[in-house]
């Protein structure tokens, strides 16, 4: 397995993964959605709620606000030395007293710990009008996709195959450079392949082809496009995901062991 990195931004990662089967590039996809950990609000206690919004519809939007995320310092409730109950080691609480007029944002949350806030201050909660307030403590924990979708680390991921296209006797007509939606072919000499890499395999060139010259294969090579919320760098996003995977792996092959 081999990883090249495209193009890498603070939140995009672009990335041909290399001779790899394509289930594994699908559990990596995946691992990537679901076995991640992040930070998100996963309880809220409303001491006053005043708002025009039910407590329930305030909770969920809280609990979508991705939260910036440090996995070296916070364990998984499961995992934790108080047994899931709740201490610093897994969790963080946020505070809100706020009164209207005021439209209330992600900013708008304290938080009790300086390095675990809101990715992005400006996501809308709720509008308070004259006379309203919203009192909440708000607490964050570890969790994965698999158990919500506002713990993914990413907001989009997904890949598609790097496909080699092989031209053979052709006549030259140029049918399948004028077809090509992504002018991924060109005229040279003959019918040259260009930015193999933007083939979307529509197969209109092969449809059009009448000497049946030219081939659109499979091939084992991937183009990942990744997304994250910025509750973590993708890079880390890449890399806790390998691990998971690997660690599922080893645990398949104790089971084995032992059945066999
Ligand atoms: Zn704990």
């Amino acid at each position: 397995m081999r990883i090249e990195i495209v193009e890498e931004s603070d939140l995009k990662v672009k990335f041909i993964l290399r001779d790899v089967p394509i289930v594994l590039a699908n559990s990596l996809r995946r691992a990537m959605k679901s076995l991640v950990p992040t930070m998100a609000v996963d309880y809220v206690v409303f001491y006053m709620n005043t708002s025009f919004l039910y407590d329930e519809i305030i909770a969920h939007r809280i609990g979508l606000i991705p939260i910036k995320t440090n996995l070296d310092r916070f364990n998984m409730p499961g995992e934790c030395v108080c047994g899931g109950e709740g201490c610093p080691n897994c969790q963080v609480s946020f505070r809100l007293n706020v009164e209207g007029p005021k439209v209330i944002y992600s900013g708008d949350l304290i938080s009790e710990d300086p390095e675990i806030k809101p990715v992005y201050d400006n996501i809308p909660i709720v509008e308070l009008f004259e006379g309203q307030q919203l009192m909440i403590e708000a607490v964050a924990r570890l969790g994965i996709g698999k158990e919500h979708a506002k713990y993914q680390p990413v907001s989009s991921c997904y890949y598609k195959i790097i496909p080699e296209i092989v031209v053979g006797d052709c006549s030259g007509c140029g049918d399948c450079v004028e077809v090509c939606p992504r002018d991924v072919l060109k005229m040279g000499r003959g019918v040259e392949v260009g930015d193999v890499l933007r083939c979307s395999m529509c197969m209109e060139c092969v449809k059009v082809c009448e000497e049946d010259a030219i081939k659109v294969l499979e091939t084992n090579n991937y183009l990942f496009f990744v997304e994250g919320t910025g509750s973590l760098p993708v890079r880390e996003v890449m890399k806790r995901a390998v691990e998971a995977l690997k660690r599922k792996a080893e645990e398949m092959n104790d089971i084995l062991k032992e059945i066999v």
